[in-house]
């Protein structure tokens, strides 16, 4: 293997390490706690895993966590209801609804109802909206975890080919406008995407959120680029995969990251920090100009 590993989960680590300070500090001048509230609507083992690592991750930085468990069959009125009482309450400064929900529910119906001074996920039309703009107030946390994993490894963006397989406003979309604020040249990928390869070879920077194991094999990458593997996939065996076929694809390229240990931790490490920014927001801590972009 001749790639460097993108160690996420020690960078993460690292910005853990900063929050916590951030936390301290901001609660000794405000007198305010950073507080995020959890939605988490049915019983769906990986969304219940993913919201006890949030809640966990929130205590270890001193960040409160409210955890709202709502039975599957709720509503979608209830669910909206819940979430305006969550917008009123003023010691929660963060709401987070945990995707997916119900079929029965909107999905984006709900994320509309969370205010966007609370949309420390950043899926409301107006943070989206804010991206396209260059000044969202908050950015979601998988996309601004790739960001700070690239400029804290010291990976040059700027005047790079960027190429992003998936769309979604999970991380596609959101990945695509990040790297282009950095004046990369962007090309963004999807499932109609004729030839695939032939664009991820022109990649400097490949970055794949599609959720299909092995889509992209060692003869699909550029000497030297660098590969962020977003995909979680699980295996019968319970393994978890990315959609990168490793090791081949780490015989070529400069620098990759693991699935597990990679782009994961690094979305966790983003959350606590938009937490602790909707806290600033609410106390006046901060100005309302949004995340600084271009750096
Ligand atoms: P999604 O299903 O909403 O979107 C998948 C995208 O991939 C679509 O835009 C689709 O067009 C594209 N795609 C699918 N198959 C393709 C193919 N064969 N060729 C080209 N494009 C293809 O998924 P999502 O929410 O964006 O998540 C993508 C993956 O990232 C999933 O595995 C998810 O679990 C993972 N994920 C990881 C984190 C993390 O923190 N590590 C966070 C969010 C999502």
């Amino acid at each position: 293997m001749s790639a460097r590993i993108l160690d996420g989960r020690s960078i993460a680590q690292e910005i853990r390490r900063e929050v916590r300070l951030e936390v301290a500090e901001l609660t000794k001048r405000t007198g305010s706690v950073p507080c995020l509230a959890t939605v988490l609507v049915g019983n769906d083992p990986a969304s219940t895993t993913y919201v006890r690592n949030k809640v966990r991750a929130c205590e270890e930085v001193g960040i409160v966590s409210v955890r709202i468990d709502l039975p599957a069959d709720l509503s979608q009125e209830a669910l909206l209801h819940e979430i305006a009482r969550l917008n009123r309450d003023p010691s929660v400064h963060a709401v987070l609804v945990q995707l997916p929900l119900p079929p029965h529910i909107s999905e984006r119906r709900v994320l509309e109802a969370v205010l966007p001074d609370k949309d420390v996920d950043g899926f409301h039309p107006s943070n989206l909206g804010g991206l396209l703009a260059g000044s969202p107030l908050f950015v979601a946390s998988t996309p601004l975890g790739i960001l700070e994993l690239l400029t804290r490894s010291n990976v040059t963006i700027e005047g790079k080919h960027a190429v992003i397989v998936g769309w979604s406003v999970v991380v596609g979309k959101p990945t695509a406008f990040l790297l282009l604020q950095q004046q990369a040249t962007v090309t963004i990928c999807h499932i109609k995407t004729r030839d695939l390869g032939f664009h991820t070879r022109q990649a400097d920077i490949l970055v794949v959120a599609a959720g299909k194991p092995g889509l992209v094999t060692g003869s699909m990458v550029k000497e030297g680029a660098v590969v962020i593997d977003v995909g979680v996939n699980r295996l019968a065996d319970g393994g978890i995969v990315g959609d990168v076929s490793f090791s081949e694809v780490a015989e070529k390229v400069s620098l990759i990251t693991p699935v597990p240990g990679g782009v994961g931790p690094m979305t966790v490490a983003m959350l606590l920090k938009n937490t602790v920014q909707a806290c600033r927001l609410a106390c006046g801590a901060a100005g309302r100009h949004g995340v600084e972009l271009v750096r």
